[in-house]
């Protein structure tokens, strides 16, 4: 559905459903929407009956050989020379999607045609006795047209309204009816007319209904999708600092080395731990040790690649992983990363003495092809870390073997 789907559209469409009334009231936001849709499911079907019914109509010529043997000459050419090519280069060109907004007026003309052609018939007919099998055909071909085709609402009524305005005036014009018969012959017009308006109100009924079913239903999918994506969002990231969490983590490290099997890449990962921030905490109180985990965070989101994960692994502890990656790779994020939040400069006056606030990292590159198992890579990154802190701080280590 091309319309944008609104919330606040679902009340109107409660109210629509909930009251009485010969049809239910079709909201204005859903109008444009709602005529689009009926109009392209009727498309097929119309262009079936309309073959259909065309086909039937012509028949009625070879009958007109024994009944009306002086009008098959006229017939014939309204028939074979008007109605059917009219019907079939309107459904070559609807095949073509060539019709555009003219479809209903295009449609409205070739139901109404039958009528008018039949009418003609008749009056070159008068003051012949015979009776024209065309005219018996007329309810017909009203009954067929009002209940087989699926109009726009208002080229349904003009349809249904004037085929049997023509067919009485043209019998009314062209012979003497006696009163009863005429009388008749309205009533039946009539009363096929009346069913056939019951019949497509019953149609429009229910396909508004279900038109405004479904749109509730699309809508409420979309605000339930929008709510659990903003669920999932939440539960993959770090409340504090705004970057992916632990759980994240640890999804996105079994995504990466499934991805590394299945693609031969391997995955990097470095641990990231902040330097003496029990004694920054001290010093600058909690709510400034938390201002200094985001600033670092924020900083490390800004020097890590484009497709590199930053999670906050616990802590003042951050992970980064870095799919289809090289030693070399890691060892350049991770040294950037160091020398970045070194470049923040940010005060740390809780150490003897002043210094600013440094990370140490610990990293490793592993293929996951090789046999090794997920734990391995933490296992090596954290050995690393710690490497690292016991090395001085500051400083970003790597001392494994590199793979050949
Ligand atoms: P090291 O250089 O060896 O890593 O020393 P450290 O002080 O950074 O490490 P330690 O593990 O002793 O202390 C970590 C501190 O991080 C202690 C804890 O209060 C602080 N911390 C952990 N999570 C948070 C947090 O969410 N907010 C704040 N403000 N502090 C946190
Ligand atoms: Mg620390
Ligand atoms: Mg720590």
């Amino acid at each position: 559905m091309s319309t944008t789907l609104d919330r606040t559209v679902l009340p109107q469409i409660d109210r629509a459903l909930a009251e009485p009334g010969w049809l239910p009231a079709m909201p204005r936001a859903l109008r444009a929407a709602y005529a689009a849709e009926r109009l392209e499911q009727c498309r097929l079907f119309n262009r079936r009956m309309l073959l259909a019914l065309t086909l039937i109509f012509d028949l009625y010529w070879v009958n007109e050989f024994f009944s009306a043997p002086e009008i098959v000459s006229q017939s014939g050419l309204l028939r074979f020379g008007l109605m059917t090519p009219a019907v079939l280069l309107f459904t070559l060109l609807d095949l073509r999607g060539w019709i555009g907004r003219y479809y209903a007026l295009g449609l409205l003309v070739l139901t109404l045609m039958p009528a008018l052609i039949s009418a003609l018939l008749c009056i070159r007919l008068a003051p012949a006795t015979a009776s024209p099998l065309d005219i018996g055909a007329a309810p017909l071909i009203l009954l067929g047209t009002g209940m087989a085709m699926r109009m726009p609402p208002r080229a349904f009524l003009i349809n249904i309204s004037a085929t049997p305005v023509i067919f009485i005036a043209s019998l009314l014009y062209a012979r003497d009816v006696p009163l009863g018969e005429a009388g008749s012959l309205v009533l039946i017009e009539v009363s096929i007319a009346a069913a056939g308006i019951g019949f497509n109100l019953q149609l429009e009924w229910r396909d508004r209904r279900m038109f405004l079913l479904n749109t509730a239903d699309q809508i409420m999918r979309g605000m339930l999708d929008a709510a659990n994506q903003g669920l999932v969002r939440e539960t993959m990231t770090d409340a504090l600092t705004g970057v992916a969490n632990r759980r994240c983590f640890d999804d996105t490290l079994a995504m990466f080395w499934h991805h590394g099997i299945a693609a031969g890449g391997a995955v990097g990962l470095i641990m990231a731990d902040i330097d003496h921030f029990k004694r920054y905490n001290d010093h600058y109180g909690h709510q400034a040790g938390d201002d200094c985990l985001r600033r670092v965070a924020a900083r490390i989101g800004m020097l890590i690649r484009e497709q590199d994960v930053l999670a906050r692994y616990g802590g003042e502890e951050f992970a980064i992983l870095l799919p289809d990656a090289t030693p070399e790779a890691v060892r350049n994020v991770a040294e950037r990363v160091r020398e970045g939040v070194e470049q923040l400069c940010l005060e740390h006056a809780g150490l003897m003495p002043p210094a600013i606030v440094t990370l140490s990292l610990g990293y490793g590159c592993v293929s996951p092809h090789r046999g090794a198992i997920m734990r391995d890579l933490v296992a090596i990154a954290d050995g690393e870390l710690y490497a690292a802190k016991r090395g001085g701080r500051n400083m970003a280590m790597c001392s494994y073997a590199p793979e050949a």
